[in-house]
């Protein structure tokens, strides 16, 4: 088909195009000014719509325009503009029919265009007078205006009442018509009492306004109101309630929760409080002293276990109103004007604080008195229940600076009365002290030491007595203490444990230990070495232990029969059904478990047989020079002979003479360790003595 359009251009199209584009344009640009004015979506919506289909009519008029591809100039041509025109054309009527609607509707009133504000009305006095009658008139709070008086020099001396709201009027109980017009010292004498008019004078002075929670007392009675007061003019406006419900049920809350809610007497926060004001008096009056007496009841755990919580409430309540009674006769004998105050700390655990006593000698007295008090039974429930006090006093002699320190002094001492036999009262002293002086700085140091990790451990070589020479060694733990040398475990490993920092460092010498044994396996190639580490109660029952000692022994690389456990024969027998599960998971790790210190307690065939040990350790004591040689041999012999009819080999400790080898070789004991071969020595020195090949005595 013959094109003869092709190439001819159509002016008069291209025109039109270009007008109506810029129609769609000029259209656009309206909409998009209108529509950031418009909060109506609906309106918003019909803008949008008309300026996308406007925007779409004049893409494609420009495509006409811009891209004449042969395709679509011949369609222009032949069709006269009227398919392609007609598209754009018409969705461009569209848009455009939509962005008028929107804008008119805006116009009409649909935009929610911020109008300008509303012209206020001029001040009127008269009316601003009313709204402030109302707001005084239908205030729940008391309300009341004031204008100063002023003397010659100008001074404010009084105010004089002027607008009075019924609230106020019932607050105060007095009419408006008395008081409007009256001066305010003369209608409410409280004002200069409280000192709320200086209060106002100042309010009024600094234009700062003063909010404060006042008890005003009138008739006998106090009441609790909280005041706000602003400047009006020259004078004030001063807002009130009456907050005395509110700050009864505050003081009812703070009662509560400084008392003990079984007994009613005061609680430890109540006496630490007393007690603090008792201290800083003493450190300020030389006269004043005080004393507190810490009491503890005996047995008082076997009340609640055999006769139930319920008697073991109410025999504390029965000696809570003996304590208080006591008090109060103590109270009486001694005339004193302030009052001494029992308090319980919680438990059976009860103090008294003696507040203002004449002198510190006779506290013991009443300390005696108290248990006279205490001694007879309570009657409860049918049941007759002795309950005696150990009694630990602490007197203001001690200089305290603090209440804390006080209780805990006057603890201590009731220990010592509990430890030297209860039912009686020790007065806390400066041995005592200087006890808890050096425990606390121990504590402190021990502390520090773990977490510096400044222990260090030695080894004691096993020799064996068959061969002479040496089979292992036992790691024992030393700590180089700055000030005091080379500690040894005696000073410090009882404390480490009941602080609980024993688990931590039996985890370092564990390590160290099976680390030094990798080092000597090394060096000598002797694959049968073993090292021995011990094993207080804490690790023992310590849930984790099983977890603890695969992880060194992997990491460290050794084998696990290289590594024997040295454990007390009384740790096991204390707690046998513990004990046993723990040694049993132990022993599955292929650890060796030896029995340490056989002999010093039970000593019995039960303790050897019940529990799964593979090696057992006689004690040192066993051998030394006290007992009766010939008894020593015996005993020695017996315990050698009943551990091997167990399968196990034997390992005598303390060895100080070659007259105990020779016997030990003797009785057919394996293996000895003691002074005699050696001391503990570093880890250095015990490669040396590996090495060296060192024999002790000849084969037995
Ligand atoms: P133990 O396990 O019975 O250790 C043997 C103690 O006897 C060591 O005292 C050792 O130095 C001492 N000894 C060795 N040969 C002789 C001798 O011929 N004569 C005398 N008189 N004594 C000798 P050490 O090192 O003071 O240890 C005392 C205890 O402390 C140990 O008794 C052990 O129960 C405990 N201990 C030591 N290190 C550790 C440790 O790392 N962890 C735990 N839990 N306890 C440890
Ligand atoms: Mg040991
Ligand atoms: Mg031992």
């Amino acid at each position: 088909m013959s094109s003869p359009e092709i190439g001819i251009p159509n002016y008069l199209g291209i025109a039109l195009a270009v007008g109506f584009l810029a129609v769609l344009l000029a259209a656009i640009v309206l909409a998009a000014r209108q529509i950031r004015h418009i909060r109506s979506s609906r309106l918003k919506w019909i803008l949008l719509t008309g300026v996308q289909l406007l925007l779409l009519a004049a893409l494609l008029t420009a495509v006409e325009l811009i891209v004449p591809s042969e395709h679509v100039m011949r369609l222009r041509l032949r069709e006269a503009g009227a398919i392609m025109a007609l598209i754009p054309v018409a969705i461009g009527a569209l848009g455009l029919l939509l962005v008028m609607v929107g804008i008119l509707s805006t116009a009409r009133g649909g935009s929610e265009r911020k109008r300008p504000p509303r012209e206020r009305p001029p001040s009127d006095p008269e009316s601003n007078m009313e709204l402030v009658r109302s707001i005084m008139y239908s205030s729940l709070h008391g309300m009341i205006t004031l204008r100063a008086i002023r003397d010659a020099s100008e001074s404010i001396v009084d105010f004089e009442i002027d607008l009075v709201n019924p609230a106020a009027q019932e607050i105060i109980g007095k009419p408006a018509s008395i008081m409007s017009g009256a001066r305010a010292l003369e209608m409410l004498p409280c004002l200069a009492e409280s000192g709320l008019l200086g209060h106002g004078i100042t309010v009024v002075e600094t234009k700062l306004p003063f909010r404060k929670e006042i008890p005003l007392t009138s008739a006998n009675q106090e009441r609790w109101y909280q005041f706000v007061v602003v400047r009006h003019l020259d004078g004030l406006v001063a807002t009130f309630a009456d907050i005395t419900d509110r700050k009864q049920a505050e003081e009812k809350l703070r009662l509560a929760a400084r008392h003990d809610a079984l007994t009613g007497l005061p609680n430890r926060a109540m006496f630490l409080e007393r007690l603090g004001q008792a201290i800083h008096r003493s450190q300020h009056i030389p006269e004043y002293h005080f004393a507190v007496l810490f009491l503890d009841f005996d047995r008082f755990k076997l009340v609640n276990d055999s006769l139930g919580h319920d008697i073991g409430d109410k025999l504390l309540i029965s000696i809570a109103d003996r304590i208080s009674a006591n008090i109060r006769a103590v109270d009486l004998q001694t005339q004193q004007s302030t009052s001494h105050l029992p308090a319980r700390l919680g438990g059976d655990e009860f103090v008294i604080l003696l507040d203002g006593i004449r002198e510190t000698n006779n506290v013991v007295i009443v300390g005696e008195r108290l248990q006279e008090a205490l001694a007879p039974p309570h009657h409860i429930a049918g049941h007759q229940i002795t309950a005696t006090a150990s009694i630990g006093i602490v007197t203001s002699e001690g200089k305290y600076t603090r209440a804390e320190d006080v209780v805990r002094d006057a603890d201590i001492a009731m220990y010592h009365a509990k430890g030297a036999g209860k039912a009686r009262q020790v007065v806390f002293d400066a041995d005592m002290h200087a006890a808890v002086m050096e425990q606390a700085t121990l504590e402190q140091e021990l502390r520090d030491a773990v977490e510096r990790r400044v222990f260090i451990v030695e080894y004691q070589p096993i020799v064996s007595l068959k061969s002479g020479r040496i089979a292992g060694f036992e790691a024992l733990i030393r700590w180089p203490h700055g000030q005091r040398g080379m500690l040894l475990p005696i000073s410090f490993l009882s404390f480490a444990e009941e602080l609980g920092l024993i688990v931590e460092m039996g985890d370092s010498v564990l390590r160290t230990a099976c680390g030094a044994l990798r080092k000597w396996m090394d060096q000598t190639g002797n694959s049968d070495l073993f090292v021995s580490v011990n094993l207080s109660r804490r690790e023992l029952m310590d849930p984790h232990l099983t977890s603890r000692l695969e992880r060194i022994i992997s990491e460290t690389g050794v084998k696990p029969g290289s590594v024997h456990l040295e454990i007390s024969e009384s740790i096991c027998m204390n707690c046998p059904n513990e004990a046993d599960p723990v040694l049993r998971s132990v022993k599955d790790l292929g650890l060796v478990l030896v029995m340490d210190d056989f002999g010093t307690g039970h000593s019995s065939f039960g303790s050897l047989d019940k529990f799964p040990f593979d090696i057992v350790k006689i004690d040192q004591c066993i051998g030394s020079r006290d007992r009766q040689w010939r008894q020593f041999v015996a005993i020695t012999k017996a315990m050698v002979e009943l551990v091997h009819s167990l399968d196990m080999p034997v390992v005598a400790e303390g060895i100080e003479t070659q007259e105990q080898v020779n016997m030990l070789q003797k009785v057919d004991c394996d293996f000895g360790q003691g002074w005699l071969f050696s001391r503990a020595v570093s880890e250095q020195q015990a490669g040396q003595l590996l090495l060296s090949n060192k024999r002790w005595m000849s084969a037995a």
